[in-house]
Protein backbone atom coordinates (compact mmCIF):
# COMPACT_ATOMS: atom_id res chain seq x y z
CA UNK A 1 0.00 0.00 0.00
CA UNK A 2 1.95 3.19 -1.13
CA UNK A 3 1.41 5.79 -3.70
CA UNK A 4 4.80 5.01 -5.59
CA UNK A 5 3.83 3.06 -8.28
CA UNK A 6 3.53 3.61 -11.65
CA UNK A 7 0.08 5.79 -12.67
CA UNK A 8 -2.27 3.38 -13.32
CA UNK A 9 -5.97 5.87 -13.69
CA UNK A 10 -5.27 9.26 -14.68
CA UNK A 11 -7.39 11.85 -15.36
CA UNK A 12 -6.74 15.05 -17.21
CA UNK A 13 -8.97 17.86 -17.82
CA UNK A 14 -12.19 16.37 -17.44
CA UNK A 15 -15.00 18.00 -18.16
CA UNK A 16 -18.64 16.25 -17.99
CA UNK A 17 -22.03 17.83 -18.63
CA UNK A 18 -25.59 16.63 -18.06
CA UNK A 19 -27.40 19.39 -20.47
CA UNK A 20 -26.69 22.43 -18.83
CA UNK A 21 -25.18 20.76 -15.23
CA UNK A 22 -21.49 21.33 -15.23
CA UNK A 23 -20.75 17.89 -13.35
CA UNK A 24 -17.27 17.37 -13.95
CA UNK A 25 -14.86 20.39 -13.85
CA UNK A 26 -11.23 20.41 -14.88
CA UNK A 27 -10.48 16.90 -13.47
CA UNK A 28 -6.65 16.19 -13.12
CA UNK A 29 -6.22 12.77 -10.80
CA UNK A 30 -3.95 10.21 -11.02
CA UNK A 31 -4.36 7.10 -8.72
CA UNK A 32 -1.30 5.02 -8.55
CA UNK A 33 -0.94 1.06 -8.62
CA UNK A 34 -0.83 -0.25 -5.24
CA UNK A 35 -2.90 3.53 -3.73
CA UNK A 36 -6.11 3.56 -2.13
CA UNK A 37 -7.72 6.44 -3.09
CA UNK A 38 -11.03 7.64 -0.56
CA UNK A 39 -13.26 10.31 -2.14
CA UNK A 40 -15.59 12.05 -0.33
CA UNK A 41 -18.14 15.38 -0.80
CA UNK A 42 -21.78 16.32 -0.31
CA UNK A 43 -24.51 14.71 -2.31
CA UNK A 44 -24.65 15.76 -6.35
CA UNK A 45 -20.80 16.68 -5.92
CA UNK A 46 -20.15 14.43 -9.12
CA UNK A 47 -18.73 11.45 -7.21
CA UNK A 48 -20.16 8.77 -8.58
CA UNK A 49 -20.13 10.19 -12.68
CA UNK A 50 -16.33 10.43 -11.73
CA UNK A 51 -16.56 6.39 -10.58
CA UNK A 52 -19.00 6.09 -13.60
CA UNK A 53 -16.85 7.61 -15.94
CA UNK A 54 -13.24 5.38 -15.49
CA UNK A 55 -15.94 2.62 -15.93
CA UNK A 56 -17.13 3.94 -19.56
CA UNK A 57 -20.32 3.67 -17.92
CA UNK A 58 -20.64 7.41 -18.54
CA UNK A 59 -19.00 9.35 -21.60
CA UNK A 60 -17.10 12.67 -20.89
CA UNK A 61 -17.29 15.75 -23.24
CA UNK A 62 -13.42 16.64 -22.90
CA UNK A 63 -9.97 15.43 -21.65
CA UNK A 64 -8.75 12.14 -21.25
CA UNK A 65 -8.93 8.98 -19.15
CA UNK A 66 -6.91 6.36 -19.21
CA UNK A 67 -6.51 3.24 -17.31
CA UNK A 68 -3.17 1.39 -17.56
CA UNK A 69 -1.59 3.57 -19.84
CA UNK A 70 -4.56 3.09 -22.37
CA UNK A 71 -7.33 5.43 -23.24
CA UNK A 72 -10.89 3.80 -22.71
CA UNK A 73 -12.42 1.76 -25.59
CA UNK A 74 -15.37 2.86 -26.65
CA UNK A 75 -16.77 -0.06 -27.42
CA UNK A 76 -16.43 -4.24 -28.82
CA UNK A 77 -14.20 -6.43 -26.97
CA UNK A 78 -11.84 -3.67 -25.88
CA UNK A 79 -14.75 -2.15 -23.28
CA UNK A 80 -15.25 -5.38 -22.25
CA UNK A 81 -12.04 -6.05 -20.98
CA UNK A 82 -12.03 -2.41 -19.70
CA UNK A 83 -14.93 -3.88 -17.61
CA UNK A 84 -12.85 -6.51 -16.00
CA UNK A 85 -10.18 -4.69 -15.67
CA UNK A 86 -12.29 -1.66 -13.75
CA UNK A 87 -14.30 -3.64 -10.88
CA UNK A 88 -17.17 -1.87 -9.69
CA UNK A 89 -19.16 -2.05 -6.60
CA UNK A 90 -22.43 0.19 -6.66
CA UNK A 91 -24.22 1.76 -3.00
CA UNK A 92 -27.02 -0.91 -4.08
CA UNK A 93 -26.06 -4.89 -4.44
CA UNK A 94 -26.22 -5.21 -8.08
CA UNK A 95 -26.04 -9.31 -7.84
CA UNK A 96 -28.40 -11.00 -10.94
CA UNK A 97 -31.28 -12.07 -8.61
CA UNK A 98 -32.24 -15.17 -10.47
CA UNK A 99 -28.79 -16.73 -10.03
CA UNK A 100 -26.98 -18.70 -7.26
CA UNK A 101 -24.09 -16.81 -5.59
CA UNK A 102 -21.76 -18.98 -7.36
CA UNK A 103 -23.15 -18.54 -10.56
CA UNK A 104 -22.93 -14.65 -10.07
CA UNK A 105 -18.87 -15.17 -9.74
CA UNK A 106 -18.84 -17.45 -12.46
CA UNK A 107 -20.16 -15.89 -15.34
CA UNK A 108 -17.75 -13.17 -15.84
CA UNK A 109 -14.69 -15.05 -15.91
CA UNK A 110 -16.37 -18.03 -17.74
CA UNK A 111 -18.10 -15.29 -20.74
CA UNK A 112 -15.05 -12.71 -20.69
CA UNK A 113 -12.00 -14.63 -19.84
CA UNK A 114 -13.34 -17.60 -21.30
CA UNK A 115 -12.65 -19.51 -18.19
CA UNK A 116 -13.61 -23.12 -17.79
CA UNK A 117 -16.64 -24.07 -15.91
CA UNK A 118 -14.58 -26.04 -13.00
CA UNK A 119 -11.65 -23.46 -12.85
CA UNK A 120 -14.47 -20.62 -12.70
CA UNK A 121 -15.91 -22.34 -10.06
CA UNK A 122 -12.82 -23.26 -7.97
CA UNK A 123 -11.66 -19.62 -8.08
CA UNK A 124 -14.89 -18.37 -6.81
CA UNK A 125 -15.04 -20.57 -4.05
CA UNK A 126 -11.65 -19.43 -3.05
CA UNK A 127 -12.99 -15.56 -3.51
CA UNK A 128 -16.06 -16.34 -1.64
CA UNK A 129 -14.04 -17.99 1.11
CA UNK A 130 -11.39 -14.96 1.33
CA UNK A 131 -14.84 -12.41 1.58
CA UNK A 132 -16.18 -14.84 4.71
CA UNK A 133 -19.21 -15.73 2.92
CA UNK A 134 -18.37 -19.14 0.93
CA UNK A 135 -21.22 -21.27 2.91
CA UNK A 136 -23.50 -19.09 0.98
CA UNK A 137 -22.41 -20.36 -2.41
CA UNK A 138 -25.28 -22.26 -3.37
CA UNK A 139 -28.26 -19.73 -2.12
CA UNK A 140 -29.73 -17.41 -4.25
CA UNK A 141 -28.90 -13.49 -3.23
CA UNK A 142 -32.52 -13.03 -2.18
CA UNK A 143 -31.38 -15.57 0.87
CA UNK A 144 -28.47 -12.97 1.95
CA UNK A 145 -28.15 -9.91 4.32
CA UNK A 146 -27.17 -7.54 2.47
CA UNK A 147 -23.56 -7.21 4.24
CA UNK A 148 -23.38 -11.08 3.01
CA UNK A 149 -24.53 -9.37 -1.24
CA UNK A 150 -22.54 -6.84 -0.92
CA UNK A 151 -18.97 -8.84 -0.55
CA UNK A 152 -20.57 -11.22 -2.60
CA UNK A 153 -20.40 -8.50 -5.02
CA UNK A 154 -16.59 -7.66 -4.27
CA UNK A 155 -15.68 -10.92 -5.29
CA UNK A 156 -17.34 -11.04 -8.37
CA UNK A 157 -15.34 -8.26 -9.17
CA UNK A 158 -12.42 -9.81 -8.12
CA UNK A 159 -13.04 -12.70 -10.48
CA UNK A 160 -12.30 -10.92 -13.29
CA UNK A 161 -8.89 -10.00 -12.10
CA UNK A 162 -9.10 -6.23 -11.92
CA UNK A 163 -6.55 -3.88 -12.34
CA UNK A 164 -8.71 -1.44 -9.98
CA UNK A 165 -11.72 -1.46 -7.71
CA UNK A 166 -13.89 1.24 -7.76
CA UNK A 167 -16.27 1.50 -4.40
CA UNK A 168 -19.55 3.90 -4.73
CA UNK A 169 -20.56 4.31 -1.31
CA UNK A 170 -20.69 0.57 -0.62
CA UNK A 171 -21.98 0.60 2.81
CA UNK A 172 -24.61 3.65 2.64
CA UNK A 173 -27.70 1.33 1.72
CA UNK A 174 -26.15 -1.04 4.51
CA UNK A 175 -28.31 -1.74 7.63
CA UNK A 176 -25.39 -0.73 10.43
CA UNK A 177 -24.74 -4.01 11.71
CA UNK A 178 -23.26 -5.19 8.84
CA UNK A 179 -21.14 -1.76 7.42
CA UNK A 180 -18.49 -3.33 9.17
CA UNK A 181 -18.05 -6.38 7.81
CA UNK A 182 -18.00 -5.07 3.88
CA UNK A 183 -15.30 -2.35 5.41
CA UNK A 184 -13.70 -5.56 6.56
CA UNK A 185 -13.24 -6.97 3.14
CA UNK A 186 -12.18 -4.19 2.03
CA UNK A 187 -9.34 -3.31 4.52
CA UNK A 188 -8.36 -6.53 4.19
CA UNK A 189 -8.45 -5.69 -0.12
CA UNK A 190 -6.22 -2.80 0.63
CA UNK A 191 -3.61 -4.25 2.45
CA UNK A 192 -3.38 -7.52 -0.38
CA UNK A 193 -2.01 -4.11 -2.49
CA UNK A 194 -5.24 -3.91 -4.62
CA UNK A 195 -5.25 -0.72 -5.74
CA UNK A 196 -8.53 1.11 -5.39
CA UNK A 197 -10.88 4.23 -5.38
CA UNK A 198 -13.60 4.15 -2.73
CA UNK A 199 -16.58 6.68 -2.56
CA UNK A 200 -17.14 6.53 1.29
CA UNK A 201 -17.73 8.89 4.15
CA UNK A 202 -16.35 5.91 6.68
CA UNK A 203 -13.66 7.75 8.09
CA UNK A 204 -12.33 4.57 9.95
CA UNK A 205 -12.10 3.07 6.86
CA UNK A 206 -10.07 5.89 5.41
CA UNK A 207 -7.97 6.22 8.29
CA UNK A 208 -7.10 2.08 8.39
CA UNK A 209 -6.95 2.36 4.72
CA UNK A 210 -7.05 5.04 2.66
CA UNK A 211 -3.37 6.78 1.50
CA UNK A 212 -5.13 10.17 0.29
CA UNK A 213 -8.36 11.55 0.35
CA UNK A 214 -9.55 13.19 -2.65
CA UNK A 215 -12.71 16.10 -1.51
CA UNK A 216 -14.77 16.85 -4.26
CA UNK A 217 -17.59 19.99 -4.30
CA UNK A 218 -19.79 20.84 -7.48
CA UNK A 219 -17.61 18.89 -9.29
CA UNK A 220 -14.11 19.92 -8.96
CA UNK A 221 -11.22 18.56 -6.61
CA UNK A 222 -11.21 21.06 -3.96
CA UNK A 223 -8.87 19.55 -1.73
CA UNK A 224 -6.24 16.28 -1.80
CA UNK A 225 -4.68 15.42 1.67
CA UNK A 226 -3.89 12.38 3.62
CA UNK A 227 -6.55 10.94 5.50
CA UNK A 228 -5.40 12.16 8.90
CA UNK A 229 -4.87 15.36 7.86
CA UNK A 230 -7.83 15.73 6.03
CA UNK A 231 -10.36 14.59 8.70
CA UNK A 232 -9.14 16.62 11.33
CA UNK A 233 -7.23 19.65 9.58
CA UNK A 234 -9.14 20.09 6.80
CA UNK A 235 -8.06 23.72 4.66
CA UNK A 236 -10.79 24.96 2.77
CA UNK A 237 -13.99 26.05 4.10
CA UNK A 238 -16.27 23.58 1.74
CA UNK A 239 -14.15 20.70 3.59
CA UNK A 240 -15.19 22.15 6.91
CA UNK A 241 -18.12 22.88 6.20
CA UNK A 242 -19.04 19.08 4.82
CA UNK A 243 -17.35 17.53 7.32
CA UNK A 244 -18.92 19.36 10.56
CA UNK A 245 -22.02 17.67 8.65
CA UNK A 246 -20.81 14.44 8.54
CA UNK A 247 -18.81 13.75 11.70
P1 LIG B 1 -22.63 12.28 -6.17
O1 LIG B 1 -22.30 10.84 -6.48
O2 LIG B 1 -21.45 13.04 -5.66
O3 LIG B 1 -23.82 12.43 -5.29
P2 LIG B 1 -23.42 12.37 -8.95
O4 LIG B 1 -22.21 12.13 -9.76
O5 LIG B 1 -24.37 11.26 -8.79
O6 LIG B 1 -22.99 12.99 -7.55
O7 LIG B 1 -24.25 13.56 -9.60
C1 LIG B 1 -23.66 14.82 -9.91
C2 LIG B 1 -24.75 15.71 -10.47
O8 LIG B 1 -25.14 15.21 -11.74
C3 LIG B 1 -26.00 15.77 -9.64
O9 LIG B 1 -26.52 17.07 -9.70
C4 LIG B 1 -26.93 14.79 -10.32
O10 LIG B 1 -28.26 15.12 -10.11
C5 LIG B 1 -26.54 14.94 -11.76
N1 LIG B 1 -26.70 13.71 -12.56
C6 LIG B 1 -26.16 12.51 -12.31
N2 LIG B 1 -26.46 11.62 -13.26
C7 LIG B 1 -27.25 12.28 -14.14
C8 LIG B 1 -27.93 11.91 -15.36
N3 LIG B 1 -27.81 10.68 -15.87
N4 LIG B 1 -28.65 12.85 -15.98
C9 LIG B 1 -28.75 14.11 -15.50
N5 LIG B 1 -28.16 14.53 -14.37
C10 LIG B 1 -27.42 13.62 -13.70
MG1 LIG C 1 -23.10 9.09 -5.72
Amino acid sequence: MDGTGPALVELTGVNKHFGDLHVLRDIDLTVRKGEVLVVVGPSGSGKSTLCRAINRLETIDSGTITVDGAPLPAEGKALARLRADVGMVFQSFNLFAHKTVLDNVTLGPRKVRGASGKDAEQEALTLLRRVGVEDQARKMPAQLSGGQQQRVAIARALAMHPKVMLFDEPTSALDPEMVQEVLDAMVALAKEGMTMIVVTHEMGFARKAADRVVFMADGQIVEEADPDTFFTAPTSSRAKDFLSKIL
